[in-house]
């Protein structure tokens, strides 16, 4: 498959210097759709059709609200709300006609119909329960930039350079790239590669116990006066480097 190039964003991403360039973008690709879907595209009737069909998951609902874009959200949750009600109607209508055969009367084998219609009903809700406009999105824009980093590793002497004195990559993240590296460089390219990675995740593995250790030694009385160094918010990095969780998500 072929995936458009995003060079811009992926250095400005590496010079951020964080524990995880994919972790930043995908911070900034999560700002851009989430103001997208509350800006006037919402209006678009192609968007609108798509957002009433598949909504957000949790995460994004919440992210919604956050940015307090009342009307639009508003608008949005109405109109998404009506065709849940008409996607959930005829499972609702199977329900309560089954129950109805059964209620109030002294059946003593479970029945069965009553039991299908309450299994498609859970099926159905939790189906629908993960379905995100945003996830999706921010998936396909994950797979240009982790192609764009794969790209310039090769093609860039500079990037290179950056890249194997960079922090590494979250754990979230790791599988992702390996992946896109495997579906598109040669295997001579792809050992060389992941040599390149494995050496960049023990050392950035390393440093960080190292930083993370010096922060919870800190907390003993005799290392009061002794200077944090890097390790005053080890903690988050460390959640970040282990989860792929964003700064923005796991906020101090
Ligand atoms: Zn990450
Ligand atoms: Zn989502």
């Amino acid at each position: 498959m072929k995936y458009k190039l995003e060079t811009i964003p992926v250095w400005d991403a590496f010079k951020e210097d964080t524990e995880c360039p994919i972790c930043y973008l995908e911070e900034k690709a999560e700002e851009r759709y989430l103001n997208f879907y509350l800006g006037s595209s919402v209006m678009n009737p192609e968007t609108r059709v798509q957002v009433n069909q598949r909504g957000f998951c949790p995460d994004h609902f919440s992210g919604l609200l956050s940015m307090r874009s009342n009307h639009g959200l508003g608008l949005m949750t109405h109109t998404h709300l009506e065709k849940r009600m008409e996607l959930l109607s005829p499972f609702l209508k199977n329900l309560r006609t089954e129950a109805s055969r059964v209620a109030g009367k002294g059946a003593l084998i479970k029945p069965r119909k009553l039991s299908a219609a309450i299994s498609e009903l859970e099926k159905h809700l939790s189906g629908l329960e993960e379905s995100c406009m945003i996830c999706d999105r921010i998936e396909y824009t994950l797979k240009r930039y982790t192609f764009t980093i794969v790209h310039l590793w090769k093609t860039e002497g500079e990037f290179r350079e950056f890249f194997r004195n960079s922090r590494g990559f979250c754990y979230h993240h790791l599988p992702g790239l390996i992946a896109m590296a495997e579906e598109v460089l040669s295997p001579g390219k792809l050992g060389e590669f992941i040599e390149d990675v494995t050496a960049l995740i023990e050392s950035g593995n390393e440093r960080l116990e190292k930083e993370i250790l010096w922060f919870t030694q800190k907390f003993d009385s005799q290392n009061f006066d002794k200077p944090w160094g890097t390790s005053e918010d080890a903690h988050y990095r460390t959640i970040q480097k282990l989860t792929g969780r964003s700064n923005r998500k796991i906020k101090k």
